[in-house]
């Protein structure tokens, strides 16, 4: 046993059992921390799994119902493309409106009473943007708030060390990552004739779209990677190409609001997509072509477009 001993001690010293000790100690402490942050995240990845999943399963069995008749005929008075559509686009569309009533929050403001037709009516027109969309949902806030005419908004603009305040009129507006604005009266306007390119709804819910990729900059998420250069060709080219036309007062598919920015531009050119789908697919082609394989549908087939 003695020998034992002293060939021990030579071999390890006393320096080196202590250090043996401190290892372990420390290599314990770091284990334990170590197994504390692979818990931890295996519990938050478990947490998140679950709650995608809940919100899948939710948004699959309120997208396979279709509506209540009476919803159905509003849906149709309001949504003045909905007649024309194929029938698994129509189904699609209640599925899709059941969905948003049940996300959305709606407020009337200066006074107005939110009904069910006005519910239907955002919804119907809003969600044509998501019929065959990948991720068939927009990003942003809940909420919607109804003006029943159009409203005035303050402007705060910096010039320097300048600021100014000033007023605007507004038919509507999508503030970003914020609620979307819409004027009750506009909307009315906008569905009374479905073929003059002007949908407030769809122009707003366009702009939602946009930030989806968190700038509001007229490049929202297209669908694949080799889908950005012919994008980025074609708007640039028909950006230019509106902004010229608008200049001799010769724009026929696309409202002149299009040429303010390149945002803009994409929410004009969608409301004339889904309004104007035959014109803007003859006297505009290339952009027909982009809007069609970013949301997937071609109206320009439907009836009475
Ligand atoms: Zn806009």
């Amino acid at each position: 046993m003695a020998r034992t001993w002293r060939v021990s001690w030579r071999t390890c010293g006393k320096a080196g059992i202590n250090r043996r000790i401190f290892c372990y100690q420390y290599n314990s402490a770091i284990m334990n921390a170590l197994t504390g942050i692979v818990a931890t995240t295996f519990l938050a990845i478990v947490v998140w799994l679950s709650l995608r999943w809940i919100r899948e399963r939710k948004f699959q069995r309120l997208a396979s119902e279709i509506l209540a008749r009476p919803y159905v005929e509003m849906l149709s008075a309001q949504v003045p493309l909905y007649a024309g559509m194929p029938a698994n686009l129509q189904q699609r569309l209640q599925g899709l409106v059941n969905v948003f009533l049940n996300d959305k929050n709606f407020f009337g403001s200066a006074g107005l009473e939110v009904t069910d037709q006005m519910r239907i009516t955002v919804a119907g027109n809003a969600c044509l943007l998501l019929l065959n969309r990948e991720n068939p949902r927009f990003p942003g806030s809940r909420t919607i708030i109804l003006y029943p005419d159009t409203y005035i908004a303050t402007e705060t603009t910096r010039d320097g060390l300048l600021v100014r305040e000033g007023h605007s009129v507004r038919l509507g507006e999508s503030w970003h990552r914020g609620p979307v604005i819409l004027s009750w009266s506009d909307i009315v306007d906008g569905i009374s004739d479905p073929t003059d390119g002007q949908n407030v709804i769809i122009h707003e819910f366009a702009h939602k779209l946009d930030e989806e990729n968190v700038a509001m900059d007229g490049l929202p998420i297209l669908n694949a990677a080799e889908d950005y250069t012919d994008w980025a060709r074609v708007m640039t080219q028909e950006f230019a190409g509106l902004t010229a036309r608008a200049e001799k007062r010769a724009n026929k598919v696309l409202n002149a609001y299009g040429t303010v920015s390149p945002p803009e531009f994409f929410a004009v050119a969608s409301e004339a997509f889904f309004e104007r789908g035959k014109k803007m697919q003859k006297h505009l082609p290339e952009i027909y072509a982009q809007l069609q394989r970013f949301y997937g549908v071609d109206p320009a087939t439907w009836t009475g477009r």
